[in-house]
């Protein structure tokens, strides 16, 4: 198996993406051999999560998925996971919660730390529950695509993650917009209702507004806060 120590000397596997899923599924099918169950996907249940998961179904019926739950979310994105739980009732989804809750958080730091000070908020809420979610696995699976935003555009497949001392898989990066909303609608998926109402990435309720630029699918997350990424995705 492939381990985050020994990844130096690891020939890593490459994958044809001139196929259907844009070598998605192959790579899922490869990440899930090799880790078994020492692999977990961290979904936010936003539209390239529901791919994600559907592809996922087909590899393996049971697969461990982790969602943030930072308790601040949009009632439409609790709304969407009951809905997934639906459709595929062997997935083992995990709602994991900050060890602070919010008038913890409160006490300790002030009202609303999001707005004075978003980074340590998403660390608290976002960052260190991932940490001990990956706690004992070898990799993770995440939805970033190439496309989304410069800072991932060099993503690859598997990825060495110095920040959780992990793997991270990411089956998607070739996959542009059209190609997840064409999957979604061919394969009548469901999904969080706020995309229809202008928001193409979604997170936290106080920190997500419609996107300002539909040039910049993320311009609506953290918007005139200068910060564009939670921090799960940067070293
Ligand atoms: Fe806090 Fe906003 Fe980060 Fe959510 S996205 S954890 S509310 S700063």
């Amino acid at each position: 198996m492939l381990t985050y120590q020994t990844w130096e000397s690891h020939e890593l596997p490459s994958f044809p993406h001139d196929n259907e899923t844009k070598g998605a599924l192959d790579v899922l099918a490869w990440a899930y051999g090799e880790y078994k169950d020492d692999i977990v996907y961290a979904c936010s249940f936003g539209v390239e999560g529901i791919v994600l998961i559907d592809l996922i179904s087909k590899v393996k019926q049971d697969a461990e998925i982790v969602f943030l739950d930072t308790c601040l979310h949009f009632r439409e994105t609790y709304e969407t996971i009951e809905k997934v739980k639906e459709k595929y009732p062997f997935l083992r989804i995990v709602m994991k919660k900050p060890s602070l809750s919010l008038e913890e958080q409160a006490q300790q730091f002030g009202d609303e730390l999001w707005k004075h000070n978003p980074n340590k908020c998403c660390e608290l809420r976002k960052v260190i529950p991932l940490r001990e979610a990956l706690t004992g696995v070898t990799a993770w699976i995440s939805g970033l695509r190439r496309e989304q935003s410069p800072t991932r555009k060099h993503v690859e497949y598997i990825n060495k993650d110095d920040k959780f001392q992990s793997i991270k898989v990411c089956p998607l990066i070739h996959w542009t917009w059209k190609d997840v909303w064409n999957y979604v609608y061919k394969h009548q998926l469901p999904y969080n209702v706020l995309h229809d109402r202008g928001y193409p990435s979604i997170g936290c309720e106080p920190c997500t507004s419609p996107a300002l630029d539909p040039n910049d699918l993320r311009s609506g997350r953290w918007a005139g806060r200068g910060k564009t990424e939670c921090g799960l995705h940067i070293s």
